[in-house]
């Protein structure tokens, strides 16, 4: 399958290549779709926050003034109310699944921490929960947040990766076993950009009668998770990275069919009742997905992300996916070229079946590079946002809808040419806040 496709080949370096590339790219015309910053900018970290889409600044002045403005509480059931659930569904297109089997809720972290909680008390019997050293901190953070909780002895196990050797998950397979409660991993790895096979993993743990429970968020809108098909039992994703739903915009939650009413969600509010304004003082569950909401969820927030999730869903998953593919392996290309040569070292994945839509690249003096390329000092140089993640990867983002082959030639014409003139040397090295 395309774990094995072999890499694309690419004519040259030249800058009349990538612009080549860009005219026959059946996706540029969508870049127009979000909104230019007014300044000489090639963004690439659409992997952490997706860039703003026109169409959201239009529609956002309308749900402030008119909805909430005019509207006032009247908007809960001309069309807030259901919000929630038609978002579910949208992006349970995007990621495969039934739209009765997804829906917006809470931040990526709380929905991990109701939906592992909700398996592990689900299995006490069973005491291992398995995760592994590539996830992102915060999610061990939360399994091991909700092992406390539930307090059955459950262990978490991380399994680490064999050194420098990513692409053969039998590694986590090979952990699975009649004593695993939980597999949780990451689908894309936020780092190496490592991609499991979703579907060998969730079968694996199906066959030992483990529970899965992925984390979809450094890849929805850009791989076709085909999460229905996968044999998964549940995940969560992110909204604000290539879902471009903006700062802060709320996660959501899938949850298989025929495991909806098997699983009782740790955080009951009346959002999760059948009818919340009954006020009954007794919980009557939702059916079905609506169950695994809480509280209030936030309608500002999400009436921001539909423009975004219809924009993806007019380009296509698997056209995302295939441009991502291209725009990865261009990276990869110009880094063999340009960058290898200067002190680099590839973090993530050269077979495009393993990763994600963005490129780990790794140098000593990343964070310093970094910051050469976010604030430029001399007249005519274009800034590039990639980000940083210690201790020294510099992630490039492939934002499919947004960026171009040119974006790409340009950034990493400028990543060789600051560490080719050391240029990097009239930066400090000092962290601070979100790098
Ligand atoms: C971005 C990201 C999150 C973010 O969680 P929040 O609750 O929104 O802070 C969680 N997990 C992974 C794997 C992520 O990449």
């Amino acid at each position: 399958g395309e774990r094995k496709r072999e890499v694309t080949r690419f004519e040259d370096d030249s800058r009349e290549t990538a612009a080549r590339m860009d005219s026959t790219d059946p996706l540029a015309p969508f870049a127009d779709e979000f909104a230019r910053p007014g300044e000489d900018l090639v963004y690439l970290d659409g992997n952490s926050l997706g860039m703003l889409p026109a169409r959201t600044a239009a529609v956002m002045g309308r749900v402030i003034e008119k909805e909430w403005g005019e509207r006032l509480i009247r908007g809960w059931n001309e069309k807030w109310l259901g919000l929630s659930r038609r978002l579910g569904a949208k992006i349970a297109k995007i990621i495969g699944a039934g739209e009765d089997e997804v829906i917006i809720a809470d931040s990526t972290s709380v929905s991990l921490f109701k939906l592992a909680a909700a398996a592990l008390r689900r299995m006490p019997g069973r005491k291992k929960v398995i995760s592994d050293t590539l996830n992102f901190p915060s999610d061990i953070y939360i399994l091991q947040s909700a092992i406390g909780l539930v307090s059955s002895g459950h262990r978490l196990e991380l399994a680490p990766p064999p050194a420098g050797k990513l692409n053969d998950a039998a590694w986590i397979a090979g952990s699975i076993d009649g004593d695993t409660a939980l597999v949780s991993l990451s689908h894309v790895a936020f780092k190496s950009s490592f991609m499991y096979d979703l579907q060998a993993v969730s079968a694996a743990a199906r066959e030992a009668g483990a529970t899965t429970l992925w984390d979809l968020s450094h890849s929805a809108g850009v791989v076709p998770a085909d999460i229905g098909r996968s044999g998964a039992d549940m995940a969560v994703g992110c909204t604000y990275k290539f879902l471009n739903g903006g700062p802060g915009s709320p996660a959501f939650i899938y949850v298989r069919k025929d495991l909806q009413e098997d699983l009782d969600q740790p955080l009951k509010g009346w959002f999760g009742c059948e009818r919340p304004f009954d006020f009954d003082l007794d919980f009557h569950p939702a059916r079905g997905i609506s169950a695994f909401q809480t509280g209030t969820p936030p309608v500002i927030a999400m009436s921001a992300l539909e423009p975004a999730l219809d924009i993806v869903l007019e380009a296509g998953v698997d056209r995302i996916r295939e441009k991502s593919v291209r725009l990865t392996a261009y990276m990869i290309y110009l880094f063999d070229e340009w960058l290898g040569p200067c002190g680099f070292t590839l973090g993530t994945p050269r077979e495009p079946g393993c990763r994600g839509s963005h490129v780990s690249i790794r140098h000593p003096e990343a964070f310093r590079i970094c910051r050469a390329l976010t604030t430029p000092r001399r007249e005519g140089e274009v800034t590039v946002i990639p980000d940083f993640r210690e201790p020294d990867n510099i992630r490039l983002g492939a934002a499919p809808l947004y960026n171009s082959f040119v974006d790409i030639w340009t950034a990493m014409a400028r990543i060789r040419d600051i560490t080719g003139a050391r240029i990097y040397e009239e930066y400090d090295g000092e962290r601070n806040g979100v790098t």
